[in-house]
């Protein structure tokens, strides 16, 4: 595979450090959220710390949000109505179907969509496919499941030739 298709447009630490500043430079207008080790940890319920902040403030500055995972309907719903948010679940990443039903989600159509996450295989290499920029998260909890340690795994090398941001 080709290296460009891994690498992210940039990589920060948490989905928080991604400032109004930063979405500009690199001129969004809509974001498709992954959940687990993004907005939260994985099955959890509870956001990380100044998640609800940031997620008022993409609104406040008009800029469309949609949550798109991996992860099934009973897990990824709840969570997103309890931060206000549409939703896509099951959505296959790296494969673009899931991206493509969360664009239709959007009341208008976007010029530049920027996809966040914390896995390199689902969430960069996706949005890559796509022709979307990304920005890549650190995963913060461990999380359980059949492939992800393989993903995990295969990450490794990547990772060492990303440079986080402001570290
Ligand atoms: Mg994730």
């Amino acid at each position: 595979m080709k290296r460009g298709l891994l690498m992210p447009t940039a990589a920060v630490r948490n989905v928080t450090d991604i400032s109004m500043e930063l979405i500009r430079k690199l001129d969004i207008d809509a974001i498709l959220l992954d959940v687990d080790n993004t907005l939260a940890p994985p099955t959890s319920h509870i956001a990380y710390e100044g998640v609800y902040e940031w997620i008022a403030m993409l609104k406040e500055n008009h800029i469309a949000v949609v949550i798109c995972s991996n992860n099934y309907k009973k897990r990824v719903k709840p969570f997103s109505d309890s931060v206000g948010l549409d939703c896509v679940s099951m959505s296959l990443k790296p494969f673009p179907f899931g991206f493509n039903r969360a664009k239709k989600k959007l009341k208008e159509k976007p010029q530049s969509v920027l996809v966040v996450g914390d896995q390199i295989y689902t969430d960069v290499l996706g949005a890559n496919l796509a022709g979307m920029k990304s920005v890549l998260l650190v995963p913060r909890d461990e999380e359980h499941g059949l492939t992800i340690g393989i993903r995990r795994k295969l990450e490794v090398n990547v990772r060492k030739k990303i440079k986080i941001m402001g570290e």
